[in-house]
């Protein structure tokens, strides 16, 4: 009998490491002292709390939930609720810190945070799912609130989760709070274009990026990872700005068109049945050799690590803009980096979602809700002033765009921790 060894391989690092080690590269950039590492390394507050379901068959299961609360120096915490099976507290960790850094670079006044709760929102029923949401929220209600933490859709839920959170805390609150959340319904106090202001801001990073590095948007040869309500609308976008989006893809699998695919067919056939395999015109592809095509745009917009040190180098994009929070491994980036490949970082390249949010916010804290094209006109203002400050600043100092950005968030926060002090 021969034995076949397989060569061992390091196991590839987890978004709070990534999280940590670009923490860590800012820090040493700023040349910060470890006792204000420490307090931006650590969350400020955690919560894990169980959340228990009545099955529509009459069974009791139950779900691990956490609230992360990573900072709030710069005002209450905000950040995304996320439904996944592989959700635990570090990986809430990670998306709670990246939330701060987001927050202070596109200059809104929070703090972040994230929460999670381990589930397949795919395996149950809309009733299941509203009783999931609702006790969930009634265990983490001490520590949220429009001034506390504003949680917003993220992966796995969407403005019907949102109203349900915002019914719960009403309903114990005595009275209709529709800051609570953001990313809710219209009717229910949501604002215009808050569904697909990720997907306008990633295009506007895009097309940005894309002169930036000299390439003629039109023809331009993009393909985006995911096809959820980032991934959507960040393929659609830019294929009615001119772009070729020669492929797409989502967790069954990818579809590709030399020529391009049409994208509003597609939306159109994922509408119906629930994936981008099988669409007519279009090739299969695997997964993972969808980011290894030969392109000028790539869009990272499910989920983090997918862009690692094993696959890196055969990844060819002249540019990569995060629509998913953490894509990218340290690992790979400094792959990207010696090969001059432009990387948009998540944190400038999807913060779209928390600007209109934001607007969202300020519109629901007034009770007076703004135009479809004011809310466009001010994400865009944000978008542009955000790329052109982080590209200034890389460029003067010889940063990558991650390292430039993640600087200055990180400089702000500690800025506004500074003026307000250590108590006592
Ligand atoms: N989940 C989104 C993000 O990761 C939006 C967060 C928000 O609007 O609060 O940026």
């Amino acid at each position: 009998m021969s034995l076949v060894t397989a060569p061992v391989l390091a196991p590839l690092a987890t978004p709070l490491e990534d999280a940590h080690a670009q923490l860590s590269d800012a820090i040493g950039f700023l040349g910060y002292p470890d006792g204000l590492h420490q307090m931006l390394a650590t969350p400020r507050r955690e919560l894990t709390v169980s959340v228990p379901l009545r099955t529509d068959s009459g069974e009791t299961r139950l779900f691990r939930g956490y609230r992360v609360q990573h900072n709030f120096s710069r005002g209450p915490a905000k950040g995304g609720l996320r439904y996944a099976p592989g959700v635990d507290l570090d990986e809430v960790r990670a998306l709670a810190m990246w939330m701060t850094w987001k927050c202070a670079l596109i200059d809104v006044p929070y703090g972040g945070a994230k929460g999670g709760v381990a589930i397949d929102p795919r395996q149950f029923s809309i009733a299941e799912l509203e009783r999931v949401t609702r006790r969930y929220t009634s265990e983490i209600l001490p520590i949220i609130g429009p001034e506390r933490d504003i949680p917003a859709p993220d992966v796995g839920t969407d403005e019907q989760t949102m109203a349900w959170m915002m019914d719960t805390y009403s309903v114990s609150t005595g009275y209709t709070v529709p800051g609570i959340v953001t990313g809710k319904p219209i009717a229910l106090g949501g604002s215009q274009g808050r569904a697909s202001a990720t997907s306008r801001g990633v295009t506007h990073i895009a097309l940005a990026a894309l002169q930036h590095r000299g390439i003629r948007v039109e023809g331009a040869r993009a393909a985006v990872q995911g096809f959820g309500k980032v991934g959507r609308d960040a393929a659609l976008f830019p294929s009615q700005a001119g772009l070729r989006v020669v492929a797409v893809g989502d967790q069954y699998g990818a579809v590709h068109n030399k020529s391009g695919l049409d994208v509003e067919r597609l939306a159109a056939y994922v509408a119906e049945t629930g994936s981008v395999v099988g669409f007519a015109d279009a090739d299969a592809l695997g997964g993972d050799e969808l980011l290894e095509l030969d392109l000028d745009l790539l869009v990272p917009a499910a989920v983090e690590g997918v862009l690692h040190e094993g696959n890196a180098h055969r990844v060819s994009a002249s540019v990569i803009v995060e629509g998913a929070n953490g894509p990218t491994s340290p690992a790979a980036d400094r792959v990207f980096r010696a090969n001059d490949q432009l990387v948009v970082p998540d944190i400038l390249a999807n913060a779209g979602g928390v600007v209109v949010s934001y607007f969202e916010w300020v519109q629901a804290n007034q009770a007076y809700w703004w135009k479809a094209d004011e809310v466009e006109t001010r994400l865009a203002d944000r978008m542009r002033g955000a790329w052109e400050q982080v590209v200034a600043y890389a460029e003067a100092r010889d940063l990558s765009l991650r390292e430039a950005a993640t600087v200055l968030a990180v400089e702000r926060v500690a800025e506004a921790h500074r003026l307000r002090g250590l108590y006592p």
